[in-house]
């Protein structure tokens, strides 16, 4: 086993042991297995490789100051990953099923959990896909779901640190009925473009508007927005938002900071007034946003470039849960027995 630098380590695949896959055939999923393969053989004519049948989920084990083992919240990227499924008319794996799969991936890959203290953690990747042959468009009965995993290093290397971010009216990435409420790869492919532009001009990501009129706020490119004025956690409510698990997470948190929250549609309008903007996902648990720059009126919305104080505390609240330094009191994190 080779020495990892875990501090070293950045958002990227890492091979692992193993990965935990099922096949869906018959009208019934398959047992698990368990491979240390890193491909898989695949139809040239599989209904994901056409028609983006595929979609997926993204959460992590921490190793806490304990030295047990925990996942964040599980059960509700099952849940997602089921409502995900069913949009795509996929076969929906259970709750059981994906819990205790990511279970088993993270008891098979232990060397690879990254130590407490490291600011690492272990990225868990469930993916879904319609592997069907097939040439028409059509739902297909046959699918796999595959969970692999990858050490990430901690988001922010040199601590917390604003970061700036474009509005871009160019391209959408969802419509208002269309898929941006589910996690598929194609709500990607069609925020790839104006991901690559703003990261060009050196903006780390995109806050994207609603595409009917572009007059509310919807979600940063792998990000939920989140803005807090005057005791008030704010954060946009929308057809085509994806359902972040680490917002719903802040929420909660905000509320018990005492932080009145709203979760409503929010006017571009007022990204004047507040205090403190952030993105928050998986990813980085919260990336404050100290700068955003609207790419059509050429306008800049400045936050500072200190961390704010509500982010922090927020920040804070999560981690100390996931890394098992506060009492998990709403039961969010489950064990992995080793
Ligand atoms: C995954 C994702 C998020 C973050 O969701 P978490 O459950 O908090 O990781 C936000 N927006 C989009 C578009 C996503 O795909």
């Amino acid at each position: 086993m080779e020495n990892i630098e875990w501090g070293k380590l950045g958002f990227n695949y890492y091979k692992t042991a193993y990965n935990v896959r099922f096949h869906f055939a018959d009208g019934k999923w398959g047992d698990m297995e368990v491979t240390d393969d890193e491909y898989m053989r695949m139809h040239i004519s599989a209904a994901c490789l056409h028609y983006g049948l595929e979609l997926f989920e993204g959460l992590k084990a921490f190793r806490g100051e304990d030295g047990k083992v925990r996942l964040f919240r599980p059960d509700e990227n099952a849940k997602r990953l089921r409502s995900s499924a069913e949009r795509l008319c996929l076969p929906m794996p259970s709750i059981e099923m994906f819990v205790d799969a990511c279970k088993e991936l993270v008891r098979r890959n232990a060397d690879f959990i990254p130590p407490y203290g490291t600011g690492a953690s272990l990225y868990l990747r469930p993916m879904l896909i319609g592997s069907k042959a097939c040439l028409g468009v059509k739902a297909v009965d046959e699918a796999d779901f595959i969970i692999f995993c990858s050490p990430v290093g901690p988001y922010f290397k040199e601590g917390m640190k604003p970061i700036k971010a474009v509005i871009d009216r160019e391209q959408d990435r969802s419509a208002p009925r269309g898929t941006g409420d589910v996690k598929v790869g194609g709500n990607y492919a069609s925020s790839i473009f104006s991901g690559e532009r703003a990261h060009r001009n050196g903006y780390s990501n995109v806050l994207f508007l609603d595409s009917a009129k572009h007059e509310f706020i919807e979600e940063f490119g792998a990000a939920n927005f989140f803005g807090i004025r005057q005791g008030c956690y704010i954060t946009p409510k929308s057809t085509s938002i994806l359902p972040s698990i680490t917002n719903k997470s802040l929420r909660q948190i905000a509320l018990d900071l005492g932080l009145e929250v709203q979760e409503r549609p929010v006017a571009l309008e007022e990204l004047d007034t507040f205090e403190e903007v952030g993105a928050c996902g998986t990813a980085a648990v919260i990336s404050p946003v100290g700068q955003l720059y609207d790419l059509d009126t050429q306008k800049v919305y400045d936050y500072g470039s200190e961390v704010g104080e509500y982010s922090r505390k927020m920040y804070d609240a999560l981690q100390d849960i996931q890394y098992g330094r506060a009492k998990d009191k709403y039961n969010w994190t489950v064990e992995v027995e080793m």
